[in-house]
């Protein structure tokens, strides 16, 4: 029989489960990266999800010739009375005990959070939240949600529900922007704003997500193609067969409707983020996923925020994260950074 593997554990293995794929890495002591690699994500079959992330365990223990310790980030988050995971958009995932059955499957503990707070673990570990105290990371993406992070440890919550500030209404009322007959009725539609997938109305996610900056500037599209009033319920989003980068594209290129947009968007997510500073005044808000590519961001909502903070200084510093679309994965790794 071949020998155990030493069990090293100074070198961390993340996994970052995604709606569409499943990436491994291997981080030593440093961040360095040992190993990685990335598949895609067996949709709809629970069993095949579990195999897979064994596998690539599997695969880089022995390429090492190591046994590490196993930080998982998904989506979605572990009931506190059944352990099964919920609120996953993979919803193959929800209802299911994921953790129990990958530990009996790896034969180890392992630790597993949803990939908001693998997001601001990884940059207040060793990205630009590096050094500060308190780290607030904001992921808008497909989805929005973020992690808190104080002195290097995750804020869970009573019930392990801190940082999901995507599904907080949008907060009223646009105190900038008013200027015009249609960005009065743009804003108009804030309130009950769109249905989200939580059942809720108006979340900040509806707003904020890739998707929702690309409906906000669609309502207005064909609102103005209509010579009618913006309708919060204008459906054919998909016919514009437009990403939130394609947008951006088209407001670099001074198309007026995607600058209004833009603007729109740039005021929501102070409102938003005016809310946490608020509440937490995090030293840093780190943003990230799809809507954090965009350079400017960062520098426009940092102008934006002093007609929402209740403050005549704002000590809160906004930044683009560092680590990218690999943020996920090395704080899932890092998860075993925390006691
Ligand atoms: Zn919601």
């Amino acid at each position: 029989m071949a020998e155990r593997p030493k069990l090293k554990p100074s070198i961390r293995i993340g996994i970052d489960l995604g709606g569409t794929k499943t990436e491994i890495i291997a981080l030593d002591d440093s961040g360095q990266v040992l190993h990685r690699r990335r598949v895609p994500t067996p949709v709809g079959d629970y069993r095949s999800t579990l195999a897979t992330i064994a596998r690539l365990i599997d695969e880089a223990e022995k390429s090492l010739g190591i046994c590490a310790s196993v930080g998982i980030g998904m989506p979605g988050a572990l009931s506190l009375d059944s352990g099964c995971v919920k609120n996953a958009n993979s919803t193959v995932l929800n209802g299911k005990p994921f953790k129990e059955d990958l530990q009996a499957l790896l034969k180890r503990a392992i630790r597993l959070e949803n990939d908001a707070n693998c997001f601001a673990l990884s940059e207040a570990q060793d990205g630009a939240g590096h050094g500060s105290a308190s780290v607030f990371g904001v992921i808008l993406g497909t989805g929005v949600g973020a992690g808190w992070v104080i002195n290097g440890k995750l804020i869970l919550g009573a019930a392990h529900i801190a940082g999901e500030w995507g599904h907080n209404p949008l907060p009223s009322i646009a105190q900038l922007g008013l200027h015009s007959a249609r960005e009065r009725q743009l804003s108009a539609l804030e309130a009950p704003g769109p249905a989200c997938y939580c059942g809720r109305w108006g979340c900040v996610e509806t707003w904020l997500s890739g998707p929702g900056f690309v409906a906000d500037y669609a309502r207005d599209e064909y609102a103005a193609e209509a010579g009618d009033a913006p309708n919060i319920d204008t459906p054919a989003v998909d016919a514009l067969a437009l990403d939130a980068q394609q947008l951006i594209t088209r407001m670099r290129g001074g198309e007026l409707r995607a600058v209004a947009a833009f603007d729109r968007y740039v005021d929501r997510l102070a409102r938003a983020l005016a809310t946490v500073i608020n509440i937490a005044d995090p030293d840093v808000i780190i943003l990230g996923g799809g809507m954090s590519r965009i350079p400017e961001l960062a520098d426009r909502v940092s102008s934006a925020l002093a007609a929402y903070v209740f403050s005549d200084e704002i000590g809160t510093k906004i930044l683009s994260n560092q680590h990218g679309d690999s943020s996920g994965v090395r704080g899932a790794a890092w998860l075993w950074n925390q006691s």
